[in-house]
């Protein structure tokens, strides 16, 4: 509870053991902090486990364009899209989605993706720093090879690979002809005919990797305990975290890390950014032959991944409470619209069937800095790329956190904005 001598924080509790939390855990143990971290069900227990596992700077891009708009409320009425928006008297959900729509606007988009340049410029960076010091997971070079019916279809990504770069954030890519698409991805069906190759990325098996990172975090003296955080308050010089079952941790600081569900602790933190889970679904299916690389699919909305000797097949944005139950149907809509675009999987053999939360905000920034309550931190809000991102978040919370200075980088990320 002491502060050290040049008055940066000995101890941390960090909330949330997903790659976020986890990450934060790790760079604070890097920068001679004592940690604790919690989390209510385990390691990966969130959205860090059946993600897509890309690691891909070059698509990370904001969601908030205007053609999502038009997307949004096409989508509400077709029960087996991709978005899927309950029609329910949720009146957080709808305060929610308006100001997520008064985003969508290219000055806002513009903002988003330029926040996130440092970030997408360092995240494979601070992978390799875990990786090269005690987490053992490998993260895997490879192109992502996004895949279309025709070559209009196709244009929608070029413009957005070139507004990235128009942004500042300049994206390695080549358009495929149907050869080459068919020969990067020899299970793409004779209906894909146009594909776009987005170099210079990676991608990792996402639970393994961040019970990897867990792990390590033992390793080096950590604890990680399974506890739901309640509260967290200020208490003489630092934090008091309380729990359901009244157990009290004290430490110098604390980090909330808890992905979808950051908005009830946050808020008592003065952070007004809500948070709300645009819940994602995977699984994974065997196939004809080994897939040597991620494989994107626009049109669909679906992102695959070579898993083990498989594939994991990910989509749907369905905004629903993070905790509630996995909807078949869902699974049923990404399988309908997947089957014609690729051939050799044997789609009815799926496992791992899952569902997760994307932590999204409304204006695409996630929330990464000090609340109002001294001592008390978020990280979180990452939406579609936050195992990308949580590596490199880590990285620069953990500096404010020992040195008391905002990196430039978390600028456009504070909490309280
Ligand atoms: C289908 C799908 C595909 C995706 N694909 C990609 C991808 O390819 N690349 C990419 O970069 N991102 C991807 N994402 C997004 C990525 O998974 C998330 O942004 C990221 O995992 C968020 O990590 P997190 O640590 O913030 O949250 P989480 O992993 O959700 O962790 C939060 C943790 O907090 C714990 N918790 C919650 N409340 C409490 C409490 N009160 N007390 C204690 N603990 C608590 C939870 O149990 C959980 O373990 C995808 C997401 C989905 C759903």
């Amino acid at each position: 509870m002491d502060g050290r001598l040049d008055g940066g924080p000995r101890s941390a509790v960090v909330v949330g053991a997903g790659v976020v939390g986890l990450s934060t855990a790790w760079f604070l143990q890097e920068r001679g902090v004592e940690v604790t971290v919690v989390d209510r069900t385990g390691v990966a227990a969130g959205a860090s486990w059946g993600n897509a596992g890309w690691i891909a700077p070059g698509l990370a891009i904001p969601l908030n364009e205007p053609a999502v708009l038009r997307y949004g409320l096409r989508s509400l009425f077709d029960p087996a899209a991709p978005l899927h928006i309950p029609l329910t008297a949720d009146p957080g959900l709808w305060s929610f989605l308006t100001r997520f729509a008064s985003h969508c606007r290219w000055s806002s988009w513009t903002r988003a993706a330029q926040a996130n340049i440092p970030l997408n410029e360092e995240c494979v960076e601070a992978y390799d720093v875990l990786t090269a010091n005690g987490v053992e997971a490998p993260t895997v070079d490879a192109p992502i090879t996004a895949l279309f019916t025709s070559a209009v279809s196709a244009q929608s990504l070029l413009r957005e690979l070139e507004r990235l770069a128009a942004a500042g954030q300049p994206v390695d890519h080549t358009r495929l002809s149907t050869t080459d698409l068919r020969e990067q991805v020899p299970l793409a069906s004779s209906v894909l005919t146009a594909g776009v190759r987005v170099d210079g990325q990676r991608f990792v098996d996402p639970g393994g990797f961040v019970r990897a990172l867990g792990r390590a975090v033992l390793a080096r003296g950590g604890a990680v305990r399974s506890l739901e955080v309640t509260g967290v308050e200020p208490e003489n010089a630092g934090v008091a975290v309380r729990s359901k079952d009244g157990e009290i941790l004290r430490a110098d600081v604390a980090v909330l890390a808890t992905g979808a569900w950051l908005p009830g602790l946050a808020a008592r933190a003065g952070v007004r950014t809500p948070v709300r889970a645009g819940r994602g679904y995977s699984f994974t299916v065997p196939v004809r032959e080994p897939v040597r690389g991620p494989v994107y699919l626009p049109e669909v909305r679906v992102a695959c991944t070579p898993y083990r000797d498989g594939l994991r097949v990910a989509g749907t944005m369905e905004f629903r409470a993070p905790d509630a139950p996995l909807d078949e149907a869902r699974v049923d809509a990404i399988i309908a619209s997947a089957r014609p675009l690729l051939d050799g999987v044997r789609w009815e053999e799926r496992t791992d069937v899952w569902v997760g939360p994307r932590p999204v905000t409304p204006d695409g920034r996630a929330l990464i800095g000090e609340t109002r309550i001294p001592g008390l931190y978020v990280a979180g809000g990452h939406g579609m790329w936050g195992l990308a991102q949580g590596p490199v978040t880590g990285r620069l919370l953990a500096e404010q956190i020992t040195t008391g200075k905002q990196p430039a980088a978390l600028r456009a990320f504070d909490p309280l904005r």
